[in-house]
């Protein structure tokens, strides 16, 4: 049997962060990092589509899910501080305005070669095309596979979310098996589906600076940026962002509405309306809204508030208030029932997973099994899109990789 000081279970994000960390504090330390595929970080390369945005600077004040059981590690390795980790791996960043953080080379494989060279092969062996299936604890190591010794481990497998690029929620499985809780698993920053005929007129439109409020059985749920409607329902980061809540909501036997507000900064919509249907008198009446929608968004909001027929021309006096107040409420409020997302094949994180009460925050050691870890997305603990989720995977892989008791 092979032993070792520390075993880290997935080569991903957290499980690079963790083991270059272990290397550096850790001297004399033997480290194995194990990967059931073939190559090692593969997801890392398809983040940021393609660029890998690896922090944000702004993670401190990030709603993430569970903040106060995050804060810690997310303080202790702020994004200065993941910036300054990649720094010390010869990596050079930049932040946009939104305070995204990416590699200057504005390629992920950087990122990945940069943690890849990071980990210190004298001390550590990655092995790859292993799958971990079995972790037995004994009285002063734990025993994987039946075939590798560790005093310590570090779960850091993800979660079920993209399982082609390797998270196949193997890894929640062994911390169930060794005793730990799970909060059920949802997909998350996934788009919506709706029901196709409401939707498909619509598919390929894009809107920016929308607010949508997704309208659950006991709770609402905002966010707002750009919505893309495809022929099964809503992406853009805006209505991914209520994936995870809308899984809940259906799961609990609940189909939730998505009510998207296409002008929220306009408080006066029907005064605006009728000067543009003065404005527009005589002209086509499909072309009533193109000034201040996309034309097939128009269209459909004249639908439904019953106003559209075929080649009709705008006559200012066929408009009533009540016609004019309804059309502004629809445009203020589409509502879409969800009825679904696209799941985790397609879903970018997952929510839920390894229960933090049973977690030291200071430590992400086990409460349950001295010696055991935690790291990145195998804990109930994620972001919104921008660089969120990377960090939490950093940050939570370099306070575990310190191995502190
Ligand atoms: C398409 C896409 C784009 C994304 N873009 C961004 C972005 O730009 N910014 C951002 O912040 N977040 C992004 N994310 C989310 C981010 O990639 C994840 O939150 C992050 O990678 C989680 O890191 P992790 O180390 O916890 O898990 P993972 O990165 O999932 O790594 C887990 C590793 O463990 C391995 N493994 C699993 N089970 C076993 C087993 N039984 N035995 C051995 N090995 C195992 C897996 O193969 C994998 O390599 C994106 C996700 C996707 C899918």
């Amino acid at each position: 049997m092979k032993e070792y000081n520390l075993g880290i279970i997935g080569a991903g994000a957290s499980g690079f962060a963790a083991a270059i960390q272990a290397n550096r504090l850790h001297s004399g330390m033997k480290i194995a990092l194990f990967e059931h595929l073939p190559r090692a970080g593969k997801k890392i390369l398809a983040t940021g589509n393609g660029r890998c945005n690896l922090t944000n600077l702004n993670a401190l004040s990030h709603d993430y899910r569970n903040k106060e059981f995050a804060f810690a590690a997310l303080n202790k390795y702020s994004p200065e501080k993941v910036i300054e980790f990649f720094s010390s791996l010869g990596l050079m960043t930049f932040s946009d305005t939104e305070g995204r953080v990416y590699p200057r080379s504005n390629a992920a494989a950087s990122v990945l070669d940069a943690l890849r060279f990071g980990v210190d092969i004298q001390k550590t062996d990655l092995i790859t095309e292993t799958e971990i299936s079995r972790i037995e604890k004994q009285s002063e190591c734990f025993v994987i596979n039946q075939e590798y010794k560790c005093r310590k481990i570090i779960l850091a497998g993800g979660g079920k979310s993209s399982p082609s690029q390797g998270s196949d929620g193997s890894v929640l499985k062994l911390a169930k098996a060794l005793g730990h809780k799970l909060t059920p698993a949802v997909p998350a920053l996934v788009p919506l589906n709706s029901e196709p005929d409401k939707v498909k007129p619509l598919k390929g439109l894009r809107a920016s600076g929308v607010e949508l409020t997704l309208e659950g059985e006991y709770s609402e749920y905002k966010s707002s940026g750009e919505i893309l409607f495809t022929d099964t329902g809503v992406s853009g980061i805006a209505a991914m962002e209520l994936a995870s809540s809308a899984e809940r909501e259906l799961r609990n036997a609940f189909d939730p509405v998505l009510h998207i507000d296409f002008l929220p900064e306009i408080d006066n919509l029907s005064g605006i309306l009728e000067d543009i249907i003065n404005a527009k008198e005589g002209q086509p009446l499909e072309n009533l809204l193109t000034g201040i929608l996309p034309k097939q968004i128009g269209l459909e909001i004249l639908k439904r508030a019953e106003i559209f027929e075929g080649n009709a021309i705008i006559f200012s006096d066929k408009f009533s208030d009540n016609m004019i107040e309804l059309l502004a409420s629809v445009i203020h409020d589409f509502a879409l029932r969800i009825t679904g997302t696209r799941g985790f094949a397609n879903a970018q994180v997952t929510s839920g997973g390894v229960n933090i009460n049973e977690i030291n925050p200071l430590t992400m050691q086990s409460k349950l099994i001295p010696g055991l870890y935690f790291s990145g997305e195998i804990i109930d603990v994620d972001g919104g899109c921008g660089g969120f989720n990377l960090h939490w995977a950093f940050a939570s892989g370099l306070l575990a990789g310190e191995l502190n008791d």
